[in-house]
Parts: C-alpha cells; structure tokens; sequence
C-alpha cells in the first residue's frame, strides 16, 4: 500500500474535536491532567476486549481523531468497575470521561447504546443488581439471550449448556430461588436516591 492511499493518509482529524470534549463530556475538563502513563490502560481488565485502552483513547481525542474514538467499542466495552478511578495517579475520571464519550456516540449516531449485544448485556446485569442485589447468572443469562428474540434466546440457552453444568457441578451457580441480600427494600430506597440525585446533577 502506497503511503497516499494508507489508512494514515486518509484519517480525518477534528481538532475541535478536544475542545468539545474538554468543555461538554463528563470529567472533560480533567483530561488534560492525562500524563499518558498507562497505569489506566494496565489496570482493565477489559483491555484486551478493547479497540484501545483508555490511555491510548484519551491519546486519540487529544489528536482529534474524533471518528475512531466514537466508534470505538472500548466505550460500550467498560464496564465500571473504576480501577483505572481509582488507580490514575492524576485523577482523571477514566470511566466517566469514556461513559460521557459513548453517550456523545450515541448521540451523534456512532454507537447504538440500548440495541447493541453489550447494551442488551449491561441491561440483563443491572436488572438483576438492582433487584436482587446481587447478580443471579442464570436469570441475568436468560434475560440477556432472550432480549435478542425467542429463537436466538433459545440457540444461546442451549449452545451454553455444557458450560452450565460446568458452573453447577463447580458451585458457581445454584438452582432455586434466586440469592438476593436481605433488605431489598433499602436497596431500592438507596437507588431511587442515587437516581433522584443524578437527576439533579
Ligand atoms: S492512569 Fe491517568 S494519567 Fe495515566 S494514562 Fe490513564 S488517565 Fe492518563
Ligand atoms: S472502569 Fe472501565 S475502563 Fe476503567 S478499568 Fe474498569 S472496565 Fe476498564
């Protein structure tokens, strides 16, 4: 490949693109604190799921390689466990700045939050979370394969069998009633206020 017609050549760059992030995402304002150290990128364990770790992202919206970086799945990927939060020796808030990255995604049509198999997933897990409180893997699997319709809830459901015994005989999944912590009544107190609270920010 010729260096005019190289994947490089043809990029677009957006050089508003870390201004708009800087001034309108989540956490923005702290993303020039970035250091480029890794320590983020080191600490995923989703990075190897990723397009490109955090640090490289963050690399990426400063370049104004807006495209990539909203495309990228490494958004949809996270999934807030907030080791790079509290790992980061500059304090930048990784997980909102890529949280507040996808939601501009989606915005702007990059990226499809709710319809996408990772959307559908963190639906099924923070269904039984927040009910629960606690995550029932075989409720939350369920949820998840048939949000995809009947006859893709029933592939999936019978392509993970073996793996479903596996985890039974292991004791990493039960039969029965669902395991939930005591006081689902405060829990959902807990949320409504979290919520009411997200509301007003
Ligand atoms: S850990 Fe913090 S400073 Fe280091 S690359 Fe990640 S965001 Fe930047
Ligand atoms: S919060 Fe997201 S980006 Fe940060 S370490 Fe966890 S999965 Fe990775």
């Amino acid at each position: 490949m010729t260096a005019a017609t190289s994947p490089e050549s043809t990029r677009k760059y957006d050089l508003g693109f870390y201004r708009y992030v800087r001034d309108n995402v989540d956490g923005g304002d702290r993303l020039n604190k970035c250091m480029q150290c890794g320590v983020c990128s080191g600490s995923c364990p989703l990075r190897t799921d990723m397009d490109h770790g955090p640090r490289k992202i963050f690399m990426m919206v400063r370049a104004g390689m807006k495209q990539e970086v909203l495309k990228s799945n490494t958004l949809t990927n996270c999934v807030s466990c907030y080791n790079c939060v509290v790992r980061c020796p500059r304090q930048v808030p990784v997980k909102y700045l890529l949280q507040g990255l996808l939601g501009l995604a989606v915005k702007e049509g990059y990226q499809e939050q709710t319809t996408s198999e990772n959307g559908r997933f963190a639906k099924a897990f923070w269904w039984t979370a927040s009910k629960y409180g606690r995550t029932d893997e075989r409720l939350m699997s369920m949820k998840f394969f048939f949000a995809m319709g009947v006859g893709e809830g029933i592939k999936r459901s019978l392509a993970n069998q073996k793996l479903a015994m596996k985890m039974l005989k292991a004791g990493r999944m039960h039969l029965g009633m669902p395991h939930k912590i005591k006081n689902t009544g405060e829990l959902q107190k807990i949320l409504a206020k979290a919520q009411e609270i997200d509301g007003r920010a």
